[in-house]
């Protein structure tokens, strides 16, 4: 993309997670002026905020999110890695057991990088900080947007409990996550209401922050014990992330949640498809309190269906689609996201028309969402749309799930799906195929 400010536009960001963050990034080549709003309090050096309650939980960041935040802060792994972010290799460092089996070792040549959300958005805000022309404004909510002759011109905000000002803007990015107003604000201003795609799931994450003991060995850096749909509900995952700690989450559908009291939650440890979690548990000490928190429903809100929308207005993130969260999606989701408004506004300035970014976003966010509800609605008690052939799909990635145990290039084919490095007809490959449906036959 090409690196120029010759547009002069002034962009609002509002919301300042990793979507805002990420947009301000990419679209700060190509504005004059960047002003973030925030809701929230300055945060504390790189710790959790309120505004961010999943923050204390794990989040994996895929390798196409990892590559679309390296485009858009260049730099940005070498600068993890400096300091202290871990790094696994997918294939052979992180243990996982899936559909009832553990997934074959092998180099996968992929390295994810691990660290806790704090310290990932402490670092974004650094980089856009020594940017020059972009401001962060905290304590300062956005609650109103003004729309004149078909164009958002402006947002109201009110710092603390000040005033309310009109911060007029060429361009309005709402990165306000999942209790984004903009459906509200849309209708307020005479326009429909979008389509929604939704699956009650009805999740509970509990985390806890560890250390391992001192000569304390795993054979592996991460581990995720998942779930098993439609007879399991429960999985666990330790991830390693910065000073040397792990976090450890526990998670359950549709009810089944792990508890935030330390006995409760070392019984829904125990009670996990395998008892590898729990082993590395009692090799562990505790750094911090358990935290709890509920996940009731993925929302994919279909704004590029809508006839009309507003010129200058520019939603990505969560705002957009809010996914299952243990597939850990919406942080990659949301940098391409980033990288798509910014090359939309490149040939667009002042976003005349935002359709054409608001169906390429909802052709990035349809593989995930399909990848994460066609797992999802394995479960008979989540309620969502199922198509006639998602019973068909479903036994055929059961059974590639089940190869993945044994076959490192079926396994490779996967992790090269979910890490949306490839389109999801890779695991159609035919010698996937007929290694899934040979094993049918025999
Ligand atoms: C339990 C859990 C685990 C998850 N695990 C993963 C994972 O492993 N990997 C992954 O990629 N994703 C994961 N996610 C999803 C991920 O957290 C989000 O998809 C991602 O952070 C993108 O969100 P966002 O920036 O759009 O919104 P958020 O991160 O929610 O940020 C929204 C920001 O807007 C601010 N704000 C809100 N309203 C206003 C307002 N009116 N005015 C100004 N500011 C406002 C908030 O304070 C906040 O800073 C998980 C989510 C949950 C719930």
């Amino acid at each position: 993309m090409p690196h120029h400010r010759s547009h002069r536009a002034h962009a609002a960001v509002l919301g300042s997670g990793i979507a805002g963050l990420a947009a301000a990034g990419a679209l700060a080549p190509l504005c004059e002026r960047i002003t973030v709003f925030e809701r929230d309090d300055p945060p504390a050096e790189c710790g959790p905020r309120k505004g961010v309650p999943q923050g204390r939980h794990g989040h994996i960041l895929l390798m196409d999110g990892e590559n679309a935040l390296a485009e858009t802060f260049p730099g940005l792994v070498a600068e993890l890695e400096a300091r202290g972010s871990c790094r696994v290799n997918f294939g052979s460092e992180l243990r996982w057991f899936h559909h009832g089996v553990w997934k074959v070792p092998y180099d996968s040549r992929l390295i994810v990088h691990m660290q806790s959300r704090p310290f990932l958005e402490a670092i974004l805000r650094e980089r856009l900080a020594g940017l020059g022309n972009v401001k962060f404004r905290y304590r300062t909510a956005a609650h109103e947007l003004d729309v004149e002759g078909g164009r958002a011109t402006a947002v109201r905000v009110r710092e603390a409990e000040g005033p309310e000002e009109t911060a007029a803007a060429d361009l309005i990015v709402d990165a306000t996550g999942r209790g984004s107003s903009l459906v509200r604000l849309l209708a307020a201003h005479g326009y429909p209401a979008p389509r929604e795609e939704r699956l009650a799931l009805d999740i509970q994450y509990s985390s806890r922050l560890y250390r391992p003991r001192p000569g304390s060995q795993q054979p592996w850096k991460a581990l995720l014990v998942a779930q098993t749909p439609p007879a399991k509900r429960r999985l666990g995952l330790v991830f390693p992330v910065e000073d040397g700690r792990w976090i450890v989450s526990l998670g359950g559908y549709l009810g089944e949640h792990p508890p935030a009291n330390e006995e409760g939650f070392l019984d829904f440890a125990r009670s996990l498809e395998q008892p590898d979690l729990l082993a590395a548990l009692r090799d562990a000490e505790p750094l911090s309190e358990i935290q709890a928190l509920r996940f009731p429903t993925a929302r994919w809100t279909r704004f590029e269906r809508l006839s009309r929308f507003p010129a200058g207005l520019l939603p990505v993130g969560d705002t957009v689609c809010s996914f299952d969260p243990v597939f850990g999606q919406g942080m990659s989701v949301a940098a391409r996201g980033a990288r798509l408004l910014a090359a939309h506004v490149d040939r667009d300035p002042r976003a005349g028309d935002p359709k054409p970014y608001l169906r390429a976003l909802a052709r990035v966010v349809a593989v995930p969402w399909l990848l994460t509800s066609s797992e999802d609605l394995r479960y008979a008690g989540v309620e969502g749309r199922r198509p006639f052939w998602l019973p068909w799909l479903q036994r055929y990635t059961h059974r590639v799930f089940r190869l993945t145990g044994a076959s490192a290039p079926d396994y490779d084919r996967l992790l090269r799906v979910l890490h949306l490095l490839a389109r999801p007809p890779l695991l159609f490959h035919p010698a996937t195929l007929a290694r899934a449906v040979g094993r049918t036959a025999r």
